[in-house]
């Protein structure tokens, strides 16, 4: 199985060259064709197993194909760390090198005014953390009824954090017709009611 075989385009396809990945992994194998479909996923998989471009590398091709309207971004990352969200953002940036879309990193601890100066111009994804991405709706920065495309990253993580009602708050901003994808390391009883709540029919893969 080849990058190729999955159905990416040829701008994320040389992204991926460029990162040195010869051969997709499990998770990317299997969670790659369903994103590209337009299915909701439920993904059960660890960091370190590539789950980051599982998500990010078809993404970049359904975004790729269409267009922003101002303040109304198409796709939204959940990331319960500043860390993580970093680490999404450098990839997406990474991947998405040969397009034209654009990216704002909404997370806590730094100052507003540059992350609003973004949001200004207009993004066509944000990669966030709950409360400050809150924060900026709150402020009039950003409208979440364009969001096409929502992941939930890291959800057993955001749960023993306390993010949940935060996240909760977030989804009913946006769309009920909307892409979903909802991966976590683990897939507890309460992961799956959880799950169930933002998924429509979707398609589980697990690594
Ligand atoms: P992640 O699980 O998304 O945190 O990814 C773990 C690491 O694997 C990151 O450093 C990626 O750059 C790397 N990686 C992701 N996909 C591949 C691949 N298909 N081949 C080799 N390395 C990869």
């Amino acid at each position: 199985m080849t990058f190729a075989d999955l159905g990416l385009s040829t701008e994320v396809l040389r992204a991926v060259e460029d990162s040195g990945y010869t051969t997709p992994t499990p998770i990317q194998e299997k969670a790659i064709p369903y994103v590209l479909m337009g299915r909701d996923v439920l993904g059960t998989a660890q960091t370190g197993t590539g789950k980051t471009a599982s998500f990010t590398l078809p993404m970049i091709d359904i975004l790729s194909s269409g267009q922003t309207k101002s303040r109304m971004p198409r796709s939204l990352i959940l990331e319960p760390t500043r860390e993580l969200a970093a680490q999404v953002a450098d990839n997406f940036e990474n991947y998405g090198r040969y397009t034209k879309l654009s990216m704002a990193l909404l997370i806590g601890g730094v100052s507003f005014s540059d992350q609003e100066a973004k949001l200004d111009k207009g993004v066509d994804v944000l990669i966030a953390t709950p409360g400050r991405l809150l924060d900026h709706f709150e402020r009039g920065k950003v409208l979440l009824n364009g969001v096409k495309t929502l992941v939930i990253d890291e959800a057993d993580r955001m749960m023993d954090m306390g993010f949940i009602p935060d996240v909760e708050k977030i989804v009913s901003l946006m769309p009920p017709l909307r892409q979903t994808l909802f991966f976590s390391a683990t897939m507890s009883k309460d992961m799956r009611k959880l799950a169930d709540k933002f998924l429509m029919n979707p398609k589980e893969v697990e690594v």
